[in-house]
């Protein structure tokens, strides 16, 4: 196998893929608190918001205020999620760093997710990435159900090849594989990553894992085996599906940076301080986060 990476960039999105999918609105002043508590942990690159429409998501109406409001910590990048040109022109008028558009690898997901094709999700893309890049923002591009689709079942490498090409040749700074669903498994990832890296050059792929069923942490490992230095993770395992107590969602950050640290790989990142901000966090929503060390961790940390 070849070495391990010495250091990983950990981008974390607690603040946007987290608390989007929180069931109860949370408060601007508990989201603000949660954001430059992360920022101060050494964390190089937070999702703070999304300039999403507030009829659909409720819980990001509040996204100017959060930029506003939050500290900007000098060396870190705030970014938020945009779906289309109006929502790209509230981020630049937020001040936002960079912003994320997603895309889907499976057909079928993307027209029950966005109402629209694979393509003509690429063309808004496309519209974003133009506008963006003409400002000098970089671009993330998200790209959701590469290791699996609720509709479909299996995805096939190819097709996120495809998607991953596209979004390259738009111009985004970093493609993101993406498995919101969590049902990735370790021996897809060297397959998808294969598939991707013929275009895509392997420095500018991030890979954003769920814990649905228990694998992140081995998905991670494998994408380090790979060589990729880039992960996105939620602190407190936010990102849960709302009506499961405790059922997890996205890869904790504490979870992640437990194992790069022991693994000796470099993050800047104070697991301490991601933790204190999870109970922080977790003490304002009234409830436990499905983090498992958050958990192993209390009364003793
Ligand atoms: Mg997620």
């Amino acid at each position: 196998m070849p070495p391990l990476p010495s250091a990983v960039t950990v981008v974390e999105v607690g603040p946007r893929d987290g608390l989007q999918n929180e069931a109860d609105v949370v408060t601007t002043d508990t989201k603000v608190a949660f954001i430059d508590a992360l920022s101060a942990s050494g964390l190089s690159r937070i999702e703070v918001t999304a300039f999403v429409s507030p009829r659909w998501v409720p819980q990001m109406a509040d996204a100017a205020e959060v930029c506003a409001r939050r500290a900007r910590r000098p060396g870190v990048v705030y970014s938020a999620l945009v779906p289309n040109r109006a929502g790209l022109d509230r981020a630049v008028a937020a001040g936002v760093d960079e912003v994320a558009s997603f895309a889907a690898a499976s057909e079928s997901f993307s027209r029950k997710n966005i109402n629209q094709s694979i393509d003509e999700s690429l063309a808004h893309y496309a519209e974003v990435c133009r506008h963006a890049t003409s400002l000098g923002l970089p671009v993330r591009g998200d790209l959701s159900t590469c290791f699996g689709c609720p509709y479909e079942g299996a995805v096939a490498p190819a097709a996120v090849a495809r998607v991953s090409a596209a979004l390259l040749a738009m111009g985004v700074r970093e493609v993101v594989i993406s498995d919101a669903i969590g049902v990735a498994q370790p021996g897809q990832i060297g397959p998808v990553l294969d598939a991707v890296t013929r275009t895509v050059p392997l420095s500018q792929v991030a890979l954003h894992l769920h814990d649905t069923r228990g694998m992140a942490a081995a998905n991670v490992l494998a994408g380090l085996h790979y060589g990729v230095t880039t992960f996105d993770s939620a602190a407190g395992g936010l990102g849960g599906c709302p009506f499961a107590p405790g059922a997890s969602g996205n890869l904790a950050t504490e979870e992640l940076v437990y194992l790069l640290h022991g693994l000796g790989i470099h993050t800047g990142v104070s697991l301490d301080a991601v933790a204190a901000a999870s109970r922080v966090l977790g003490g304002a929503l009234g409830r436990p986060l499905p983090s498992r060390y958050l958990r192993d961790t209390e009364g003793r940390a």
